[in-house]
Formats: structure tokens, C-alpha cells, sequence
């Protein structure tokens, strides 16, 4: 039965893991828990505890039980994903709460901890940061597993699939997505979700198209539809017509060559066609990460965003807790260089182990952030610092301040870094001696003060992510000018431009660890601006390289000067994409 009778309709969502799929649709809507809502009798309280806690060990066999039929199907690394969910139920702060509300009130434990679990998940899910957002999603798959225990349902699953079908839900969280069967799940549709969603994690690695965040397509879909889905632009189209069959058929093809083009350049080196060598580098959040530094052959870590190790922790780490961490990459990737960022926290990501620490701001992005609250808690500061310092003597480290907006700033980071190698001088232990700060480049008023900078600076790493924010005053997060936010703008490039001019000439190298650098279309601009070397999410080094190699330096300067002529940045994004088309057709 084919749907080209009904109209089509395509919708747009985010693209979450590569391919195309196309097939009839599987409608999985789980449907809302409904939590009785009691008072316990006094008498009866005790066992009330102990039934929660009874379910809480239940859970946990449960995810271990997953965990192992996960790790046999696609390897240990994507089963740590539940090392974060037993972590949830270890989490002291939720279960001591949970306690203390139905102490409080009396209310059956389900209730207490549901209203406990939903509080977590609002703070988390309001932060502005994709991978803290994550753990919303991990407290919610955990909680629903907790509260189906205690009220004795058995837990929702998608093992029960053995059709082949496009699988459409509301969200899918990583226990259901793992049970899912590879040979039944053609493709997977969220209407939530985003690109790095463990569900999604799931489905690439089981290489399933998928396509996330689309918003309500499950009010627009029924069982049966026939729908595509494209995970290469992150859009699903009911009821393709014959005409989109046939292009997709085209467009499988050619995207299948060119996936394998890109993955044959991963072991070769990156450089142009003129022969220069371009160092790439890997931008990452934690010490597990540098399994993929390696496997997608980085040149070491050009951005080690160190706040993800505080953001997820109930207390702060102390200096022994970082230093392992640290410690853990450094030691993993040497003798290549990791450059370790200093805590990047406050504004939109508050410290749940040190809420004291901050207060209510009008603007956060402008407010109490990175260096400007690390100078004001030097104590917290150094023990970051000496942190770093001891990893040092394990590899090779790069220290990194985020968000410094003048010299003065970075004289007094310089000055607690001095204190810190002091104080491990007098302790006798090991660091490298020569390692000195260096400046990401991310507000400015550091830009424009460059020359300033450079002479306390070891090096100078452009963070446009921030960059462009303040550059051009829009606000990455707001869904209202996010269209504003423009890598091409014509003020951007000439601020790149100065930035790297002035880092060569006080001999400094010049990097680029904001997302443009991870972004094929952009690479040439960067490396015709000048740039050094680039830093991006590693699964983004293939394209790069490819990028890199399909080009020539000359032909890259060539590019910049045009871009930097232009005064409409719609050209400047015709200029560059022409630019990138030309030189990855095949042929
Ligand atoms: C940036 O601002 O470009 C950057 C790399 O830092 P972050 O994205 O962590 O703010
Ligand atoms: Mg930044």
C-alpha cells in the first residue's frame, strides 16, 4: 500500500544520527504514570521507607540487567551510559530529600519522590548546556523506572517491535532505546531530544537514522503512515511522494559514497593539497572521551571544558579528585598536548556543589562567570591550579583561561598561578615548571586589546562560540535572535582577523576551539584568516580533514580576502559554501 495518495508534509527536527530510512510508522506513545496521592499512617512510616528503598534496589538490578544485555550487544563503552543512571540512584541529595519531604509530610513515597525527582529534572533541564540538559533526561528515565517499581507496573519496553518500522515517540529514553531490535528499527523519530541524547548516542552507535526534536509529529502521524527519514538533515516527510522516493534514492547513494569518503581520510594526515600540515585537535568534556580523542586520530585536546567535572557533582572536587581526572586524560593521551580550560561556570550554569557562591543576576552572560568568579574564590581557584600543575607531570598540558577581558585579569591568574607552583614547590611534588597561562580569546575587549594580552599569554585560542555573542550581542539561547547569530558577519571576520594578526606578530600561536572550527564550510575561512590550528567535538575531525585535504592554503587566503570585502554576510555564505561544494563534489 503505497501513501502517495495522501499529501506530503515535511517536517523539520535536529539531526541525530546519520542515514536515511523509509518505512511505515510504529507509534510508541507511553502513556503518563498516574501516582496515587495518600497520607501514611504514623504506624506505618518506617515501612514506607523501607519500601522505597527496597525499590530502589530493585532499580538498580534492573539497570544492571540492561547494562550487561548492553554491553554484550554493543560494547562496554556505550553501556557506561547507565553508569550515570545508578549514579541517579545513588545520588544522596535525591534519596535524603525524598526522605525528608515524606517525613514532612506524611504524603505516600511516590508522591515525595516524584515531586523530589521532577525538581531535579526542572533545575537541570533550564541550564543552558546540552550535555547538563542530558542529565535531566537520565533523572527522568531513572524516576519513571523508580515509580513503576513501587507502584508494581512492569516497565514500558520497545523489545516488543519485530516488524520493521519507524519508530515515532514522544521521547525515547536510553533503556527503551536499547532494547530496541536492530532489525526491526528502520529509523527513529523523536519529538524531544536533542543531538546528544543517550537514546541517541544508542542509535548511532547501532547506525539507526534518526531524527530528534521535531515537536508534535506524533499528533500528526498514525500506525501505518509511511514516512522518511533523514537523518542527514534532521527531517522526517510523511507520505513521500513518488518524485521524493526517487530523490532520495539519489541522495542515499550519493550520501553512502561520500560517508565513506570522509571515513577514508581518518588515518591519513591533514593537510592541503599544497602541502601544508593543519593541526587538529579534540574539544572535550570528560576523561572517557579520550577513547574517541584517539580513535578519530586528534593531534590531543585542544579545549578540556574542566566544569563538566564540577557541574555534575553534589560538592566541589578537591584538588585530589581533579588532579585524577586530569591525570586520566593527560597521562591517555601523551605525549600529545592537552590544553586544560580552567573552571567555566556561573551565569547560565550554576555550581550545585557551591550555590553560595552565587546569587540572582539580571544577566547572567554578563555577570559572575569563569575567571571573574574564580579571581574572587582563590582558594577554589588554586586548587584547581595545582590540580593542573601535578597532571602536568604526566604529559603534556596547556593551561587555558576562559573569558579573560584584559590584561589586568590575566596578570592576577598568572599571579595564583605562581602561588600554586609555590605551594607544590614546598610540597615537594611534581609539575612542569615552564607551563605558563594562556588566553582564550572569547570576549571583545580582548581582541581589541590583543596586543596587550600577548606578551603574558602562552598562546591565544579563540572561543567564537562567545565570541560572536558578545561581538554582536546576541544571546546563542534565545530562540528570538538566534537567526541574528552569525558567524559571517562582516564585524566577526575582521575581528578574527585582527586576533590572529596580532598573535603572530608576538609569535603566538593563534587556535580556534569554538564550534566554527568543527564546521567543514568554515575550516577554510579559518585557515585563510590564518588560524593555527583547530579544536572541535571529535567525531567532526573526518569532515575537517577532508575539508583540508581537498584544498589549498592559497586557495584558502584566497577565500578570506574575498569574505573580507564583502559588507553583507549572505555573500560571505554563498562565498564559502561555493567554496566547500566545489571542492567536495565528486569527480
Ligand atoms: C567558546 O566560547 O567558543 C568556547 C569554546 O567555550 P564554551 O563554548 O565552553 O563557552
Ligand atoms: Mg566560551
Amino acid at each position: 500500500m503505497e501513501p502517495t495518495a495522501k499529501s506530503e508534509i515535511t517536517i523539520q527536527g535536529i539531526a541525530a544520527s546519520r542515514g536515511i530510512a523509509y518505512g511505515q510508522v510504529f507509534l510508541y506513545l507511553q502513556s503518563e504514570l498516574e501516582i496515587p496521592h495518600y497520607t501514611v499512617d504514623p504506624d506505618k512510616r518506617g515501612a514506607e521507607v523501607a519500601r522505597f528503598e527496597q525499590a530502589l534496589l530493585v532499580t538498580r538490578q534492573q539497570i544492571s540487567q540492561i547494562q550487561d544485555q548492553v554491553t554484550k550487544n554493543l560494547g562496554e563503552e556505550e553501556a557506561l551510559i547507565f553508569d550515570a543512571h545508578r549514579m541517579v540512584l545513588e545520588d544522596q541529595a535525591l534519596i535524603g530529600e525524598t526522605i525528608r519531604d515524606f517525613e514532612k509530610s506524611g504524603l505516600n513515597i511516590e508522591t515525595c519522590f516524584n515531586a523530589v525527582a521532577q525538581r531535579y529534572i526542572q533545575a537541570f533541564a533550564e541550564i543552558d548546556d546540552e550535555y547538563l540538559r542530558e542529565r535531566a533526561a537520565d533523572i527522568k528515565d531513572v524516576a519513571k523506572r523508580v515509580l513503576h517499581v513501587l507502584l508494581g507496573q512492569s516497565a514500558l519496553n520497545l523489545s516488543d517491535l519485530v516488524e520493521k518500522r519507524i519508530i515515532v515517540a514522544r521521547d525515547i529514553s536510553p533503556s527503551e532505546a536499547a532494547s530496541i531490535d536492530r532489525s526491526a528499527a528502520l529509523g527513529i523519530v523523536t519529538d524531544a531530544g536533542s543531538r546528544t541524547s543517550h537514546a541517541v548516542i544508542v542509535a548511532r552507535s547501532m547506525k539507526i537514522p534518526a531524527v530528534v526534536g521535531t515537536n508534535d509529529l506524533t499528533t500528526k502521524l498514525q500506525n501505518g503512515d509511511w514516512v522518511m527519514v533523514d537523518g542527514y538533515e534532521g527531517c522526517a516527510i510523511i507520505n513521500p511522494s513518488e518524485q521524493t522516493l526517487f530523490r532520495y534514492g539519489k541522495i542515499q547513494k550519493a550520501r553512502e559514497t561520500f560517508e565513506s569518503r570522509l571515513m577514508a581520510v581518518n588515518e591519513l594526515p591533514a593537510e592541503t593539497l599544497d602541502g601544508v600540515a593543519v593541526t587538529l585537535r579534540a574539544n572535550i568534556e570528560k576523561p572517557d572521551e579520550v577513547a574517541l580523542v584517539r580513535q578519530y586520530r586528534a593531534a590531543g585536546v585542544g579545549l578540556y571544558r574542566t566544569e563538566f567535572l564540577f557541574l555534575s557533582a553534589a560538592k566541589m572536587p578537591d584538588e585530589e579528585e581533579q588532579y585524577a581526572a586530569y591525570k586520566e586524560i593527560v597521562a591517555g593521551l601523551a605525549p600529545a598536548p592537552v590544553t586544560i580550560r580552567t573552571l567555566d561556570v556561573g551565569g547560565d550554569k550554576p555550581l550545585p556543589g557551591a550555590p553560595q557562591l552565587f546569587g540572582p543576576e539580571a544577566n547572567p552572560f554578563l555577570g559572575f562567570r569563569a575567571i571573574r568568579m574564580c579571581l574572587e574564590n582563590p582558594e577554589m581557584f588554586k586548587d584547581q591550579l595545582r590540580a593542573i600543575l601535578r597532571a602536568s607531570a604526566h604529559g603534556k598540558v596547556e593551561l587555558m583561561y576562559p573569558m579573560i577581558s584584559g590584561p589586568e585579569e590575566l596578570a592576577r591568574a598568572d599571579a595564583l598561578l605562581a602561588e600554586a607552583k609555590a605551594e607544590l614547590t614546598a610540597r615537594g611534588q611534581a609539575f612542569d615548571t615552564q607551563l605558563r597561562g594562556g588566553a582564550m580569546i572569547e570576549i571583545p575587549s580582548a581582541a581589541i586589546a590583543g596586543d596587550l594580552l600577548a606578551g603574558q599569554s602562552a598562546f591565544f585560542s579563540i572561543g567564537t562560540n562567545d565570541l560572536i555573542q558578545y561581538l554582536l550581542a546576541i544571546d546563542r539561547g534565545n530562540n528570538r535572535t538566534a537567526h541574528l547569530y552569525d558567524p559571517t558577519h562582516p564585524a566577526v571576520l575582521r575581528m578574527l582577523r585582527q586576533i590572529v594578526e596580532t598573535g603572530h606578530q608576538h609569535g603566538l600561536k593563534v587556535s580556534v576551539c569554538g564550534e566554527m572550527a568543527g564546521d567543514p564550510l568554515y575550516v577554510p575561512l579559518l585557515l585563510g584568516l590564518g588560524v593555527d590550528e583547530l579544536s572541535m567535538t571529535p567525531t567532526m575531525l573526518p569532515a575537517v580533514k577532508f575539508i583540508i585535504r581537498a584544498m589549498k592554503l592559497s586557495e584558502a587566503q584566497a577565500l578570506a580576502a574575498e569574505a573580507l570585502r564583502q559588507t553583507d554576510p549572505k555573500q560571505t555564505q554563498a562565498l564559502v559554501e561555493a567554496f566547500y561544494q566545489e571542492r567536495t563534489k565528486a569527480g
